[in-house]
């Protein structure tokens, strides 16, 4: 039997195997695409400090790595279901079922879409799917976009869509609607962008987001918006309908008051042969609700979390998360919380040699997390540990399956 299956080679997923592996368990890992590395694969950008972080590489640099320690990696292969053995866990697969006496959740995350009239339309894509074709494939995905939904992600890909030669006419508020909610509403986007203005290339930008509120600052938005590496930014103008007859031709848009009423007079259309939908992140968590973990709602997490702790144990026994699935962050921190899966794993299974290997671990991914160039949600670590006493509290009621 397998000692431990990991289910995502993603940052998290690799970053757990090596420390497995290191401690001496036999581990192998299952993923539904062609590459190890998950949505690592897709990152490239300039941290504050010039260092250009390239997601390729640092994917490339795991996966030897955990092939040099005789990590089993199966691409292609899709995990559908699970089932709790007598001595550890069944999993169903594409490929076959395997046996293991540990089985970590290391998922990730999926793209929230925001509907939009004439969203079905041919070039109309999500703003990871932009970032797989661009990044992964080395596909442009077209000459000229709009994208709808202003907030960390859509900055960051947008910005690699520019370094691949995409003219970029503008990142727009998306119209209101159930699933928009806040995202249409220009004064909360204004308080997540300030959360961003450090990573600004302009001092101006840098400086003046510390001090400005975000009410003033939606009020002073200047009606071209500001540009990010020559990108402009929205938050006074929303797309209204997405327009073409076969395939995308243009964006109708319009502007909007501080409070994110569209101002009548103001609509206008925008040629462009792609548009890409950034929505936001959630956890991608069937499998854990499927083997019996039990969840909470944290909004700062991004959704639904599988109750865990912070050496990444759930409820269930036997069954570990770590990377996105816990909450949306960066990479960084996927790979700091997977390489403390796989030290407490090796440790529930009697593996692990140097037990303050854990602690440091767990220390480590509060500080990478501190240090993280990009929050996805405000009030993370906050979040984390309600999360954390919530556990403690659940913890009397363990899911033995
Ligand atoms: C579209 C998108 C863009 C992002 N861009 C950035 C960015 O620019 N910078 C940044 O820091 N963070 C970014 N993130 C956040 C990113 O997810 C994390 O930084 C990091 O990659 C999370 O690591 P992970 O290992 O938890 O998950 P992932 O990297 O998402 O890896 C999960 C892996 O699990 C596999 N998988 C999922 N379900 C199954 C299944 N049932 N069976 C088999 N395999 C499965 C997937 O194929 C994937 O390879 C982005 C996330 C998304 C979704």
């Amino acid at each position: 039997m397998i000692d431990l299956v990991i289910v995502g080679a993603g940052p998290a997923g690799l970053c757990a195997a090596i420390a497995a592996a290191e401690n001496g368990l036999k581990v192998c890992i299952l993923d539904e695409f062609i590459q190890p590395g998950g949505r690592l694969l897709g990152q490239l950008h300039q941290e504050p400090n010039g260092y250009w972080w390239n997601g390729i590489e640092e994917a490339h640099k795991l996966h030897k790595k955990a092939v040099q320690l005789g990590v089993d990696i199966h691409l292609g292969v899709s995990v559908y279901d699970l089932q709790k053995a007598e001595k550890g866990w069944f999993v169903y697969s594409s490929d076959k079922i395997f046996e293991s006496m540990c089985l970590l959740l290391a998922t990730g995350a999926s793209e929230t879409p925001i509907p939009v009239p004439g969203w079905t339309l041919p070039g109309v894509m999500s703003i990871g799917a932009a970032q797989v074709m661009s990044n992964v494939h080395r596909v442009k995905p077209g000459e000229k976009c709009v994208v709808i939904g202003v907030n960390v992600l859509s900055l960051a890909i947008t910005r690699e869509l520019q370094l691949c030669g995409v003219e970029i006419e503008g990142i727009l508020l998306p119209h209101p609607n159930l699933v928009s909610g806040e995202s249409a509403d220009p004064e909360r986007v204004m308080q997540s962008l300030l959360r961003l203005s450090h990573l600004a290339p302009s001092p101006f930008i840098r400086f003046g987001g510390k001090w400005v509120t975000p009410k003033l600052a939606v009020q002073f938005f200047p009606k071209k918006g500001f540009k990010m590496w020559g990108i402009p930014i929205q938050v006074r103008s929303r797309v209204l309908s997405i327009l073409g007859e076969k395939q995308v031709e243009a964006v109708r848009i319009a502007n909007v008051t501080p409070s994110g009423d569209s101002i009548p007079g103001t609509e206008k259309e925008i040629s462009v042969d792609f548009v890409c939908i950034a929505g936001g992140l959630t956890p991608l968590s069937e499998l854990a609700a499927i083997a019996g973990c039990p969840f909470q709602f944290f909004a700062e997490l991004g959704g639904y979390i599988p109750l865990h702790n912070e050496y990444m144990q759930t409820d269930v026994q036997g069954l570990y998360v770590a990377g996105n699935i816990t909450g949306i962050e960066s990479a960084k921190v996927a790979m700091a919380q997977g390489k403390v899966a796989g030290l407490t794993i090796s440790k529930d299974l009697k593996a692990l040699k140097d037990i303050t290997k854990i602690e440091d671990a767990v220390k480590n991914v509060v500080v990478t997390r501190r240090n993280a160039m990009i929050q996805f949600h405000p009030g993370i670590e906050k979040a984390r540990t309600e999360l954390y006493n919530e556990f403690s509290r659940s913890r009397g009621k363990m899911i033995s399956i």
